[in-house]
């Protein structure tokens, strides 16, 4: 049985930042959904092309083009233990794929909690690590050199949907499409809640608990 570990939340609850340590801490591969769209953008292939529109609106890539990309990315070999996914599932329709697709395998879901009113704040401040994924934040966590990741010296870009508008339009999208997966895993008993607005070493070692307790 293979250890699939989910990070819900939220657009900015801290799930990118959150990942990148679990996945070391947990030798599980790191796959965000978003991450994989990105790059396919940044190559210009005919999925990347697809995608961009959706993106920049601050709405969901439609399910099949998702499902297809996501579970392409989890059968090669690096992920045959497991992995922890971030970014997907963001519809009933994704999970229940998902859940098809693992069989007797339950997949286990860490839930960042946090209010609307902190979100924007930090999404509009957000500085990404092209190299590593490590994530700044121009208010709470500056890098020490303008424009370079503290931990790999990488080049930091700001996200195209990270502006006021698109946050909104996605936090929306977040109420209206995602918040039935939280409920989903909820009623399976497959679903931990963490306190999102904590410190993040706070955050990062309530997941770490949960994670280790259950791993199969
Ligand atoms: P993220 O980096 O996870 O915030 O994702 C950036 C954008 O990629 C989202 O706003 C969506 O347009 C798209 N995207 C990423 N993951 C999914 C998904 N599971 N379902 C639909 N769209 C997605």
């Amino acid at each position: 049985m293979s250890n699939v570990l989910i990070l819900l939340g939220p657009p900015g609850a801290g799930k990118g930042t959150q990942a990148v340590r679990l996945s070391a801490a947990l030798s599980l591969p790191h796959v965000s959904t978003g991450d994989l769209f990105r790059e396919n953008l940044g190559k210009g292939t005919a999925l990347g092309q697809r995608a961009k529109g959706f993106m920049d609106a601050g709405q969901l890539v439609p399910d099949e083009l998702v499902i297809d990309m996501l579970f392409d990315r989890v059968s090669h070999s690096d992920c045959g233990a497991g992995y922890l996914l971030d970014g997907f599932p963001r519809t009933v329709a994704q999970a229940v794929a998902l859940d098809a697709r693992l069989g007797a395998t339950k997949a286990r879901a860490i839930n960042l909690v946090v209010a609307d009113s902190i979100l924007v704040g930090r999404l509009t401040g957000r500085w990404t690590c092209k190299q590593c994924g490590n994530i700044h934040h121009e208010r709470t966590s500056p890098p020490a050199k303008r424009g370079l990741c503290d931990k790999c010296g990488g080049q930091l870009f700001q996200r195209s949907d990270d502006t006021v508008e698109v946050a909104s339009k996605r936090l929306a999208v977040y109420h209206t499409q995602t918040k039935p997966v939280e409920d989903h895993y909820g009623k399976r008993g497959q679903r931990f809640d963490v306190d999102g607005s904590q410190a993040p070493d706070q955050v990062f070692a309530a997941m770490l608990q949960w994670a280790k307790q259950g791993a199969h």
